[in-house]
Parts: C-alpha cells; structure tokens; sequence
C-alpha cells in the first residue's frame, strides 16, 4: 500500500528539536553552531578496568558481534564518542577508564560534568565489587556537586554468569551498599537508577533505552501518541526505534515484555540486513516509504513502518487484527504526522519559551478519533 509523501520528502526531525538537547541535524540541514558536538547532551560510560564499557559502546552503537568484544583492548584514557551521524538520538559517550583520580588537577571535572546528561557507572557483576562502589560514591559525589541535574544510572554488567537468585541478590546488595555510602556522605536525596545488563542478550539495549528516555523532553507526548495508535488499531505493543542503535526511545504505557523487544530488536536486523544487501539506496538504509511484515507462526504480525530517516515504528498485533491493515496504515500516518507536528510545535514554540506539545496532540487526537468512526463504519 503506498502513500504519497506528502510531507516534503519525510521530515527534517533535526532542526524541530530544541537546542541544547542536541537531537540534531538530518545531513540535509546545516543548523547554527549551538549543534556544536560540546553542546550536545553527553552520557558518561565510566567503571572500573574491564568492567566492560567499551564492549557496551561498541556493542550498542557499533554493531559489534560480543564475542568480538572478548579481545578488545582495555580503556586506558578518556574515549569521546559521538554518536551523531546514523541515529535519530545524538549524544556522546564519554569512556572515562575507571583508575582516573578525580581529584587530579589536570582533570577537567567541570567539563566533564558539567554538561552531562546521564552517567552511566558500570560495575562487573562476575568480580569483587567492592573496589567499584567505591569509585562510583567518589564519582558520584563529585558530579552532583558539579551538576544536580545528572541522572546516574548503575549498570550491574555481565550478568549472563550468574544464576537468576545471584542476580536479584547482587543487585540488592549492591543497591544496599551504595544508598548506605551516599547517605553516610549526607548525599541521600541522590537518586541511583539500577539496570542489570549483559551485551550478550538484549539487556543492555533496554537498560540503554531507559537512560535515553530520560534525555528525551518530549517523551510523554510521544508515549500518548503511541497509546492513542494502539488503541485504535488493534495493536498489543508498538515501539519507537532508533534503527541504527535498536534503542527504543518511547512505547506505548502497557509493561514491556523482554521477549516481545528482542522480537523487536530482531526484525530490526532482519531488515536493516535486507536493505543494505538489495536496498536502493547506497548507505543502505530506510527510504521514504519503508515498510516490513513478518507473520510469526504464533499467529502474531511483525509490522514495521519507517517513520523518518532514523526512526522506526515496530509494532506486534494479533494476525486477525491485522486483516484491516488500511485501517492500521491510516492511523500510522496520522501517527507520522503527528509526531512531525510535535517536534515541529517544539521548534515554533521554543522561541515564545512556551514548548509541550500539546497542540499536536490535539491534532493527533482528531485525525484518529475521526478514524475511528471510520472503523465504527466498516
Ligand atoms: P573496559 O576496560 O571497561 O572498556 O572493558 P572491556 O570492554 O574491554 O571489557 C573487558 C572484558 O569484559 C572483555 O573481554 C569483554 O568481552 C568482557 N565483557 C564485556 N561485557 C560483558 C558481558 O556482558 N558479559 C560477559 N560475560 N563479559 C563481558
């Protein structure tokens, strides 16, 4: 089923978004040198030696397969990468090898924190942790003083060796010990975040996604939209991707289930792997009008729509559902639509300092309330 592209050639999603959270430019768009890399939000990948993050970068951003990762060489100095050019989700991870004394003089730790969205401290779950909690207070006091507006995220990592009871017993222990070091340092009201991860399933990506959503100011409109899509269409769950790193960055408000992601996560690379082999384009990736459908012999659908040039809608449905795929394709592009006009409400209402979006969910309300008397009809 085709649409026209209406809308000039899919949307610049880039310029609409506000300054300073750096979700920047499609390469068709030069924007003003506030898109500088330094004003991008950063997050910070720090941990002990080996404690597995440049395995986490490479594995999330890079498409590194992790046994690849085995022989990496380990961090040894402040690694900046910008994650800009392929995904919908700009940001810099900033690989701070763990032995780095903050106190040294020569460490710049209002640079480093001072602009940083998320700090990510990774402790090995598989070793002695002892030694981590202690860097992550240090690291942790150092940067709310600096910055209060950090979220710190602790990722328990390589969890795939232990047995689910030592998971839910080192991450109770582990979250124990650092709510007692920060309260023994009068730092209570800091709020730690705790993922168990492991890049040898798809934990990583979902502890990931959650510290991306955080970063995104525009996600419960972005989270209604896609309430307002499902339930009008017949659909169990419905993510927004980001193709290139397979982080979701909104779903729908029902609970997400592991298996139903990795599913996902999946279609994603099944795709993605189709068209960069016989895609039109050179690089490989979406085109204007994308669209895939896997039927699963649970007689559930993969249906997955492209939505811009870095973001993808993947959404699961009940086969019989999807027997009114129009229906289903209509509600994705007033879907489409809507989510141009809230990052385009953003762009015009950031200057009047006024900007939530509501406007275009009042729209989004309208075009899928009108269908669905469409669908009360058919
Ligand atoms: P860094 O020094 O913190 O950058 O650590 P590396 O990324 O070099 O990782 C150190 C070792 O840990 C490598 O041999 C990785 O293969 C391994 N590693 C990383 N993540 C995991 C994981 O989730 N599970 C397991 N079992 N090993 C991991």
């Amino acid at each position: 089923m085709s649409y026209g592209d209406d809308e000039n050639g899919g949307f610049a999603v880039a310029g609409s978004f506000p300054k300073g959270f750096g979700y920047g430019p499609d390469d068709t768009e030069t924007e003003q040198p506030a898109d500088s890399p330094e004003d991008k939000p950063r997050i910070l990948l720090m941990g002990l030696r080996r404690s597995g993050k440049s395995s986490i970068q490479k594995v999330v951003f890079h498409k590194v397969s992790p046994n690849e990762t085995l022989f990496l060489e380990s961090t040894n100095k402040i690694v900046k990468d910008d994650i800009s050019n392929s995904s919908f989700v700009q940001f810099q991870v900033w690989d701070i090898p763990g032995q780095i004394d903050f106190f040294d003089p020569t460490f710049d730790s209002d640079m480093i924190f001072g602009g940083c969205g998320a700090l990510i401290f990774v402790i090995d779950a598989q070793d002695d942790y002892i030694e981590a909690l202690a860097r992550l207070q240090m690291a942790v006091t150092r940067a709310y003083k600096i910055n209060p507006n950090i979220k710190f995220e602790v990722f328990i990592h390589k969890v795939d060796g232990l047995s689910d009871d030592n998971k839910i017993e080192t991450q109770r222990d582990i979250h124990q010990r650092s709510t007692d070091d920060l309260a023994e340092a009068g730092m209570e009201t800091v709020h730690l975040s705790f993922h168990l991860t492991s890049i040898y399933d798809h934990s990583i990506f979902e502890a990931f996604s959650k510290v991306v959503q955080k970063l995104i100011p525009q996600l419960p409109t972005l989270e209604n939209l896609l309430n307002i899509l499902i339930s009008n269409s017949g659909i169990e769950k419905a993510f927004l991707f980001d193709v290139m790193s397979k982080i979701y960055i909104a779903t729908d408000s029902s609970p997400v289930d592991m298996q139903c992601y990795e599913l996902c996560c999946d279609m994603i690379d099944v795709v993605m792997d189709m068209s960069s082999i016989y895609g039109a384009r050179d690089d490989g990736a979406f085109d204007g009008n994308s669209s895939s459908i896997i039927k699963l012999n649970t007689n559930n659908v993969l249906y997955m729509r492209e939505v811009n040039r870095h973001l993808a809608l993947v959404c699961i449905l009940r086969e019989d559902s999807f027997d009114r795929q129009g229906l289903i394709d209509y509600n994705f592009m007033c879907f489409k639509k809507a989510i141009q006009q809230v990052f385009d409400v953003r762009k015009q209402v950031a200057s009047t300092n006024n900007s939530d979006g509501r406007a275009a969910m009042a729209t989004s309300h309208n075009l899928l309330h009108h269908n669905g008397s469409v669908e009360g009809a058919a």
